[in-house]
């Protein structure tokens, strides 16, 4: 079976999947994005991301292409066509394809949109959790609103590459002050000696996980005491336990950081526990009340909800 993609309307062959030379997100990045996982053909989380999906759009005035009823029963079908059991769902929005120039277009030139599926394979996904990974730590080289999902993704691109040359995972970028900010693509955080779950805030320096939230909910149902505020890597070294969350590895224990063990070496109990609640009550989380209906009845709807 052939992968399908959506771009700008259309569905496609993704080997045939195309945007113009001139598109703004492949010229200046001037695109945000998002990825939903994908557990048991169902999309995690679906609300929230669509809304980050808007905060980033609106945050960069980038005009959004189409209702969320429309998305939703677009997503919807690329899961059902590419008969995505487990994995992710990609979604770009760019500024569009105009002559090159710094400035923005004008507002007649329509945001570009595309969608891919990728499947995955669960079952090593959850062995790599079992075992736990490797992180690495570099200075983090990004801008400075990066709590804007952007396709702007360069020092991140380098940094996991020089974690995959240093047969690690993940990287941990560390600020000026010495503080960890987040991983290159998932956030990152510690359960100290004294039993408390710790993660930076969420301000300009990091992306807001969707996960990070869920991730945050759970853990303090289950009576963990939380904490949000930066972390240096010596105190991650010091932790218990450590672990990464995004929306396609869920939560991923980190049993070693810069080669040095964390805790004794092995994911944590806690870390594997709320692994374990993350995905038991994915499936409760993943309906939004838009896909609660037929995929018709909202096609139709859509027509009269474009925003
Ligand atoms: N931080 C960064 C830099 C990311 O790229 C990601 C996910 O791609 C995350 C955090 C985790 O976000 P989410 O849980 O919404 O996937």
């Amino acid at each position: 079976m052939s992968r399908i993609a959506y771009v700008n309307g259309q569905y496609v062959r993704h080997a045939q999947a195309a945007v113009h030379v001139e598109d703004r997100g492949y010229q200046f990045a001037d695109a945000v994005y998002e990825v939903w996982g994908v557990i048991d053909g169902e999309l995690t989380d679906f609300e929230g991301h669509l809304k980050r999906l808007a905060r980033s759009l609106k945050e960069l005035q980038i005009r959004k292409p189409l209702s969320d009823a429309a998305l939703t029963a677009i997503l919807q079908r690329i899961v059902a066509v590419n008969r995505i059991r487990y994995g992710l769902i990609y979604l770009q929005i760019s500024r569009g394809v105009a002559r090159r120039d710094h400035v923005f277009p004008p507002d007649s030139v329509p945001p570009s949109i595309v969608i891919t599926a990728r499947s995955a394979n669960a079952n090593a996904a959850e062995s790599r959790a079992q075992r736990g990974i490797a992180v690495i730590t570099r200075p983090d080289q990004r801008w400075a609103r990066r709590d804007i999902k952007t396709v702007s993704l360069l020092p991140n691109a380098l940094a996991k590459q020089a974690a995959r040359a240093e047969g690690a995972a993940e990287c941990w970028m560390i600020d000026r002050d010495g503080m960890i900010t987040e991983g290159a693509a998932a956030n990152a955080w510690i359960i100290t000696a004294d039993g408390v779950l710790v993660t930076r805030a969420a301000d300009h320096d990091i992306l807001n996980g969707i996960t990070r939230r869920i991730i945050f909910e759970l853990a303090e149902k289950q009576g963990l005491a939380t904490e949000e505020r930066p972390f240096s890597r010596d105190e991650a070294l010091r932790a218990r336990e450590a672990f990464i969350t995004s929306a396609t590895s869920f939560l991923t224990p980190v049993v070693r950081i810069d080669s040095q063990p964390v805790g004794n070496g092995h994911p944590g109990s806690f870390s594997l526990m709320l692994r374990e609640r993350y995905v038991a009550t994915a499936k409760d989380r993943s309906k939004a009340p838009a896909m609660r209906q037929p995929v018709w009845l909202v096609a139709r709807r859509s027509k009269h909800l474009q925003n």
